[in-house]
Parts: C-alpha cells; structure tokens; sequence
C-alpha cells in the first residue's frame, strides 16, 4: 500500500533509481508479519508511546513558560513568579529527559529482545538448510543478512518506529500550542516549512547517493582483505609474489574512498548553510509580523507570546526534518525485513519425516537402488547406481576425479537426497529415518579435514562432549595420534590453529580419525586425501584406519593401493556410472578402468610388472 501510494511521495526524493525498483511491495502481509514480531513486547510497546506523548507535552512547555517568564516575570516585574516559572521550567525539562531515559531504556531493551529472537530463529533455520544452499551460497552474504540486516532491524525499531511517533506527537503538540496563542502567526510560521524542507530533501539525496557509493566502496575495500588477509589468500599471494599488485588495489580503493567521504561530508555542510539561512527566516517573519500585528492593529499579542511562537517553531524545524526522512527509512527497513523473510521462507529440503521409521538392526548396512543424481536438475552425477554393503563388510570406491565418487556417500547421510531411486541404510530408506539417528550413525572422515580453532581436546569433544580422558586417550592411540601427542608441550591441550593449520595434513587427518571413532558409528565413510602425504605419514594413517575397516561396516573412497586392498569389494565408478566392480585381483586383469587407474596411479613404483 505504500510501495505506490501517498506515502511513497513523502520521500520521493530521497530514493535513488535502484532503490525505487528494489523497494519492496509493502503489503499487509508483510506488515502483519513486521508486527507479529513485535506482539509478544505489546505490553513494554504501549508503555513506550505513553511516554513519548507525556514527553512530547512536557516538553513543549518550557517554551510556553518562557512566554510567561517574559510577560508576567520581566515585563510585570515580579521577582517571585519569575523564580516560581523558572523552577517550574526546570521541573518539567528534568521530568521530560527522565521520561527520555525510560523510553530509551524500554525502546532498546525491546529491539535488543526483537532482533535476539529473529537472530535465533535465523541461526535455527540456516542450521537446517541443506549442504546445497551452502554451497551456492555466498558466505558473505549469509554473515550479513545474520548480521547487518537484523542490525539494521534492531535500528529500525529503537529509532524508526519511536522516531515516527514522537516527531507527530511534538509537531502536533507545537502546532496546537502556536494556534493557541495566534492563528495568524501560527499559520505564518507552518507556511515557512517547505522552505527550509526543501534544501533538506535536495542535499538529502545527493548524501545518500554518495553514502551508497561508500558502502559499495567499502564492500569492495572489505572484500580485498577478506581475500588477501585470510590464511590461504596470503599464501597465495606470496607465492605468486602479488603483493604489490593486491597493495595497489587496496590503495586504489582507500582513495576512491576518500574522495567520496569528503563529497559526503561537503554535501553536508552546503546542506547547513542552506538550511540555517532558511531557518532563520521563519523566525524572522514571526518578529516582524507580529511586530506589525502589535504595534500598528493593536492586537492582543505580547512579546512573551512572539517570543514563545518562535520558539514553538525552532522546535518543528527537527521533526519535520526526521519525517521527510523516515520514508527512506521506513522503505530501507521493509527491504531488510523482506530480506530476512525471504531467507525465514526457504524451504527445509532435507528434514526428519514425521513419522520417522526406527530400522531393526544398527549395522550399518548400505544398499543404493538405481540411483540417480543432479545437483542442477540437468547434468546427471551419478547415473543408476546399485551396489550392497553388507554389515561389517567394506567397499573401496575408486575412479577417476570427479567422476562422483563423493557425491556418492553424500546421499548416505542425506547431505542431498537421490533424485531418483533409494538409497537404504540399516535396511531403511534415509529419507524414512530420523536424521540425527542416521547422521549419529555414520563416521565420515572427509578430504578436506575440518578442525576449528581450539585445542585438541577441544576439536575431540566436538564428537563426544562427554567423553572421558581416557576415552580421549584411547582414540588418540588408535588413530596414530600418540606419537604427535607426546611430542606437543601440552599434549591434548595444543592449540591446533585457524582450521587446524598448524598441523601437517596426515596429523589433521588422524585426528579427524580419532574424532570419528569417539563417536562410534555403525558405518565410516573413509575419504582418502589425495593430495601426497609422505610414506611414513600415510603408514601411519594406514594403520589407523586398517583395524577399523575390519572391524565395521565401511566405504573407503580410495586413492591408494594400500587401502584399496583393505576392501572387500572394489566399485569403479566413471561418469557416474559403476563401470567395474570385484577385487582387485579380478579388476587388474580386467583390461578396464581399473587397469589403467592402477597404472596411472596406484601401482607402487618400480614394479613394472602386475
Ligand atoms: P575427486 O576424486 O576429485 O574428489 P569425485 O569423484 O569425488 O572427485 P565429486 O566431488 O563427487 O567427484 O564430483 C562429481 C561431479 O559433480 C564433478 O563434476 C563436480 O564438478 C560436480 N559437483 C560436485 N559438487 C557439486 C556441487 N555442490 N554443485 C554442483 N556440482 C558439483
């Protein structure tokens, strides 16, 4: 309703172009979920505007007093009524700004709770969001809708819908105080508004065009550090030697930055001189038609009554300002809820169902059925894949890059779902069980080993937080972590650095060992690094892994011979297709796939001959 009606004229001037189009459609739907947010504080809401309405007429009535003081006090030359309206005149001031501080106090106080509860819900949702929204997602943009949009939100609240309130409450306040005292000075003094809101609304827009360039500028500064001051940024820096290239970038964008800053604040000061001159006007006007009305039509008009129109109108100046204002806010701030919402309004993909099957056995057990796989709906990943695991058995993946081998045990703890076909663990389809059970139930050992900065035992607990320091210990030992251990001053207490970088990558990966066998699943999925790791790095993880392969169920993705022999059945996958399966005896005289991965990558050099 605002989008295109009366109240989108009141700002006009203020939105540039882009905003105009990007300007949400302010329906009653989105208002009504705005204001569901705010029901639940109804209570502290009602409070809130009662004192800006007590505030907004006490404090007009220094100004009124100070009329009297000029009348009754100077001109009447009374010394007591003159101490008695100055205290009363202080009275009030102090009444009002208590008043302030308690409406502060309850306007944060219910943003603070606002933004906490959308903030949460939020955190709630995107937890629940699939791997898929994560990965074509920028993370940047999700920080900031968590952040600056429920910020901005927090802002809205605690400034926009007060702000709204108390300016027509004061403008009503001072209008109805200024007719009271002379309808022909009153209406004099309304009439010289636009003139002073008109240069506002002018340099208005030229500062909030170059303020959205800043922003824009300083997105762009933030995004040369992001990149450039991260861990593996840095690294790639220096080994291409781009310092200086990345230092003049940086540089470029700091000066562009100033010079926009400087045109802000300049707009702001021409913005000044245009408005004090115009401000000065009104009152002006006031003195001299009042002067006339006074001394030349004998009117009933005091000087103590000129000199309260004039103050009554030095106070309509800030309201009228801040309400030609708040339409951008207002329209800024629909934005950033329709922001919110519409990250609130994606749909959950991968969820429990409702009513969750609990499987017979706990094997561990897997069995894909003619399965399919697109993560766009169009380019097929995997294509009618069938294969069983059978409890405590174990199966060796192996294929060429990115041929989906990955992709393939992402369905198992339903990172994503099969686009066609079934994929069944513990005899039940993964989309029929509960997902914390199914998730709870599988180890995987990933690639790309994912530690957070804190110590060991930090990083251990995350898969057991009641784990024992025994326990802790035990999976220490049979991931091969010991010898690591005993070397580190502080033992379980080493710090392991932003995502784990200051261990090596066979350290990093026996410890996510260790973290998968605290949390004891039924089947471990085993993604072999494939970058190099040195010979006695890769025994060391070999002997990690090799008793726990034999003793529970498990897929290996496989990119060396050792582990590939550790299974009890090989699949290779190609194009997504299963184009070969059995040992690797069978596999390496087949003449196949697997022969000439085995050539290429697996065969321990120096044997020339199978
Ligand atoms: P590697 O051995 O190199 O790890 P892989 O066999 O595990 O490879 P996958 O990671 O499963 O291969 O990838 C299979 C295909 O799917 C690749 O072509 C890849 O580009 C594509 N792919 C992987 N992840 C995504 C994703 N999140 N969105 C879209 N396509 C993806």
């Amino acid at each position: 309703m605002m989008g295109s009606g009366g109240g989108m004229r009141a700002g006009r001037g203020f939105m540039t172009e882009e905003e105009k189009a990007n300007a949400p459609k302010v329906t009653g739907a989105l208002l009504k979920r705005v204001f569901s947010y705010l029901n639940p504080y109804r209570g502290q809401m009602t409070l809130v505007f009662v004192c800006i309405i007590v505030s907004a007429l006490l404090s007009t009535m220094p100004s009124i007093l100070t009329g009297r003081m000029i009348d009754e006090g100077l001109i009447a030359g009374s010394l007591p009524t003159l101490v008695k309206l100055i205290l009363l005149s202080l009275a009030v001031t102090l009444g009002a700004n208590l008043i302030g501080v308690g409406q502060s106090y309850l306007n944060t106080w219910i943003a603070q709770h606002i933004s906490y509860d959308m903030r949460c819900q939020m955190f709630r949702h995107l937890q629940k969001m699939s791997q898929r929204f994560f990965t074509s997602t920028n993370q940047g943009e999700i920080i900031t809708r968590m952040t600056g949009d429920i910020a901005g939100v927090e802002s809205v609240i605690t400034n926009t819908f007060s702000s709204i309130l108390s300016n027509i409450s004061t403008l009503i306040v001072a209008v109805a105080a200024m007719y009271q005292k002379n309808w022909i000075l009153a209406t004099i003094g309304i009439l010289v508004v636009p003139l002073f809101a008109l240069p506002t609304r002018r340099a208005g827009r030229t500062r909030w065009t170059l303020t959205r360039e800043a922003q824009a500028c300083n997105d762009e500064i933030n995004g040369i550090l992001n990149e450039t001051m991260s861990v593996s940024g840095q690294t790639l820096v220096k080994l291409f030697t781009r310092e200086d290239y990345e230092y003049g970038r940086y540089q470029e964008a700091s000066q562009k930055m100033i010079r926009l800053n400087i045109r802000e604040r300049l707009a702001g000061r021409w913005f000044m001189v245009a408005v004090s001159t115009f401000a000065s006007i009104g009152p002006l006007l006031l003195y001299l038609v009042g002067g006339i009305l006074m001394m030349r039509y004998n009117a009933s008009l005091t000087v103590g009554d000129i000199t309260v129109l004039v103050t009554l109108l030095g106070r309509m100046y800030g309201p009228v300002n801040q309400l030609l204002n708040l339409q951008v806010d207002w329209m800024r701030s629909m934005a950033m809820f329709s922001r919110i919402f519409e990250y609130f309004d994606m749909p959950v993909e991968i969820e429990t169902p409702e009513h969750p099957v609990t499987p017979r056995e706990y094997t561990g057990a897997v069995r894909f059925e003619d399965v399919d796989f697109s993560y766009d709906g169009s380019r097929q990943i995997l294509d009618d894949i069938s294969f069983e695991l059978k409890p405590g058995r174990s199966i060796a993946i192996v294929g060429p890059s990115g041929s989906g081998k990955s992709t393939l045990v992402n369905l198992i703890p339903r990172l994503y779902d099969a686009t066609g076909g079934k994929v069944l663990f513990d005899g039940e389809d993964v989309r029929n069980l509960d997902l914390t059970f199914l998730r709870d139930s599988i180890g995987v050992v990933t690639q790309d080993t994912y530690l957070f900065n804190g110590t060991i035992r930090d990083n251990l607990l995350y898969a057991k937080p009641d784990a024992t320091e025994e326990e802790l210990l035990n999976a220490c030992e049979r991931a091969n972590v010991m010898d690591f251990l005993q070397k580190q001053e502080k033992g379980l207490d080493t710090v392991v650095g932003n995502r784990g970088l200051k261990l090596s990558g066979g350290e990093k990966q026996r410890l996510s060992i260790a973290r998968v066998l605290l949390k004891d699943p039924s089947l471990l999925i085993f993604d072999e690094a494939t970058s190099a790791l040195d010979s006695i790095s890769e025994s060391k993880i070999q002997q990690a892994i090799n008793p726990l392969i034999k003793t529970r169920t498990s897929i290996l993705i496989a990119h060396r011979l050792s582990t590939i022999l550790e299974a009890d059945e090989i699949l290779v996958l190609k194009d997504g297709k299963i184009a070969e399966r059995g040992t690797h005896e069978q596999l390496v005289r087949s003449g196949g796939v697997y022969t000439e991965l085995y050539e290429t990558q697996f065969k321990p050099k120096g044997l020339d001959r199978i």
